[in-house]
Order: structure tokens, then C-alpha cells, then sequence
């Protein structure tokens, strides 16, 4: 039986199912999860979708409001984790992973552990949305406007906006598909990628004005603290895309981004063309994909900084 087919049967054997995603959601967390939440309620499944804390940039996508924060169960018959690449994203509700009696895993992260009892994991797909729509056609599901909606989300975002690595003439062939469905993608695209808030916009300020040059111009570096984010009002997701700046500028091979949350900082890494990022946030117990990583670390952020830079030196041509 292959691995989808596994799926759908402990799908059909389920009563209640919980979704859960990671933390920090993004535009593919977000996407993917409703996309399957929505075709679980149609077939009728006691399914709760949680996510404890998202951006309200993402309430333009259809059937939101139906998130729960918390779980009304603590025995799911099956939890199914999306986007998620190891158990640790699920932060402080993998406990509704844990104690589920099956456990799925749907991702498309090239340093997923594998933590579930059954794992579909596209390496090769530029977006978790996208593997969900292979999902979708392969189980003959109807992919209704809403779903559409959010699955398109999920690919305009984790690509931004068709431009990363992963992107394949089946990404365009899907997001076709969900165009000629009548899937408003100019709306998704302004709203999701190219409206800044303005304490999103004030936080952009203060992390370029902060930006360092290191190693020849190879590595830009930043950060934003929780004095800053106090000062700018700052809501959660406002510094979403931020380590993109560093790695948009000429000569930049790799940018680095610190954020500090209540664990320390929470560190993004991009590359563009040859420095695996995801070999260097595995080095120090996080991971992601080749050009797009990310870990927390401890300390001050010239502390968490030093360190990064030793690990990326060995890999700079
Ligand atoms: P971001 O910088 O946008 O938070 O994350 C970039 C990529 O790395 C995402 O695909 C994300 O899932 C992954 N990632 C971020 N933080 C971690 C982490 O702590 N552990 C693992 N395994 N992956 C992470
Ligand atoms: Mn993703």
C-alpha cells in the first residue's frame, strides 16, 4: 500500500482528528492546514485545526475563524501535522501529537525527522500547499474555491511569490488550475506579500538601520529585540520576511536574522546560490531547507552572531 494510500485509511478510520501546525505560522502553515481542515469537515470528521497564535494578516483566508487555540480533547484518534519538520515546531502543543493514537506527518521540509507514524514528505516541493494539492488529486477531493483560496496562499507565500528555488512548471501548472477556478490571487498577493503594517514597517526601519556587513559583504546581519518591537507596537508576524532585506542586496551570500521571543532568539537564515543554511541551523539542533533555515539559539545576539559566522565561514568560497 503506498504511503497515501496509508493515510486516507487511518483518515477513514478516525472519528476525531486534530490539525496541527508550527509555530510562527506562515502563509503555508496556514494555507495548508485549512485547506485539509475544510475537506475533513465535508467528510464529516470531528476535526479541530489549532494554532495558538497567528498573524491577522492571514484573516483574509476563508474559514479562519473556525481555529481553535486550544484542543477540547486529549486522546485524538489521529493528528495530522503539516509543514511542520520536526516535533519540537509543535512547541507547547505536541502533547495533541504525542497522545493521538496515530500519528501523520505531511511536509515538505528537507530536514524533517520524520516524527510521525506515517510520513508523506515532498522534499521537492517549494510549498506544503503544493504537496497538499497532489493530496488532494490523488484522493479525488473536491478543491472548492475556499480551498483553492488557501491552497494558493500557501504557494504564492513559502515561494515568494514564484521566485524561490523548488518552483516547477508544476507549481505554475497548479496555481493555473486554481486561476482558471476563479482563485483571487491579486488579492492574495497584495495582501500577503506586498502590504507591510505599520508597525511591521516601523520594525523594517530599525533592523536596516542595524544591518552589519560581514566577511567581504558575504553575510548581512540583523536583529530585532523585544525593546524594539515594544517601541514599534509590534503584532505577531511583524517580522515576517525581514531576513529577506539582507539577502536582496548585491554580493550577499547569506543573511542572517535574530529575533528574540521568550525562549531567546529565534534565528532566520537565507542563502542564494551555494551555502547550505540547513546543514548550519542542524549544527545547532534546528533545520529547514537548503536556502531557508532556521533555529533558536541561546545568548546575546554578537554571541548567537560569532557563532553562526564561524559555522557559514567554513562553507563561503
Ligand atoms: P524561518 O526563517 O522562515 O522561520 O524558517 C525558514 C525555514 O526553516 C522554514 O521552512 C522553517 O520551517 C524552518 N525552520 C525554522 N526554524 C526551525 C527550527 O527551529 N527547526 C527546524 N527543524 N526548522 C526550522
Ligand atoms: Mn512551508
Amino acid at each position: 500500500m503506498s504511503t497515501l494510500d496509508e493515510i486516507l485509511k487511518e483518515i477513514d478510520k478516525a472519528k476525531n482528528i486534530v490539525i496541527l501546525t508550527h509555530e510562527n505560522p506562515d502563509g503555508d502553515a496556514m494555507g495548508s492546514s485549512l485547506a485539509l481542515y475544510q475537506e475533513l469537515k465535508t467528510m464529516n470528521k470531528d476535526v479541530e485545526l489549532i494554532v495558538p497564535k497567528y498573524s491577522r494578516v492571514f484573516e483574509i483566508l476563508p474559514r479562519i475563524e473556525e481555529i481553535k487555540t486550544e484542543g477540547s480533547k486529549s486522546n485524538y484518534d489521529l493528528a495530522i501535522a503539516v509543514d511542520t519538520a520536526s516535533i519540537k515546531q509543535l512547541d507547547g502543543w505536541s502533547k495533541y501529537f504525542e497522545d493521538a493514537k496515530t500519528r501523520i506527518v505531511i511536509d515538505h521540509h528537507s530536514s524533517n525527522s520524520m516524527f510521525g507514524d506515517i510520513n508523506y514528505v515532498d522534499m521537492s516541493s517549494p510549498a506544503c500547499s503544493q504537496v497538499m494539492y497532489v493530496l488532494f488529486k490523488y484522493y479525488n477531493w473536491e478543491i472548492t474555491h475556499d480551498i483553492g483560496t488557501c491552497l494558493m496562499a500557501g504557494i504564492v507565500t513559502d515561494t515568494g511569490g514564484f521566485q524561490y528555488t523548488g518552483v516547477s512548471t508544476e507549481t505554475f501548472e497548479i496555481a493555473s488550475s486554481l486561476l482558471s477556478q476563479g482563485v483571487d490571487l491579486v488579492k492574495l498577493y497584495k495582501k500577503l506579500l506586498s502590504t507591510n503594517t505599520r508597525s511591521s514597517f516601523e520594525l523594517r526601519k530599525i533592523a536596516l538601520d542595524r544591518m552589519e556587513f560581514l566577511e567581504d559583504g558575504k553575510i548581512a546581519y540583523t536583529y530585532i529585540n523585544k525593546k524594539d518591537e515594544k517601541k514599534v507596537k509590534a503584532e505577531t508576524g511583524d517580522h515576517e520576511g525581514l531576513v529577506n532585506e539582507g539577502r536582496n542586496i548585491e554580493g550577499v551570500e547569506v543573511s542572517i536574522f535574530l529575533h528574540e521571543t521568550d525562549d531567546g532568539y529565534k534565528v532566520s537564515l537565507r542563502a542564494n546560490e551555494y551555502v547550505n543554511v540547513s546543514d548550519v541551523c542542524l549544527m545547532f539542533g534546528g533545520g529547514g531547507h537548503l536556502r531557508a533555515a532556521g533555529v533558536t539559539m541561546q545568548g546575546t545576539p554578537k554571541q548567537i552572531r560569532e557563532k553562526l559566522v564561524r559555522e557559514i565561514k567554513r562553507q563561503l568560497k
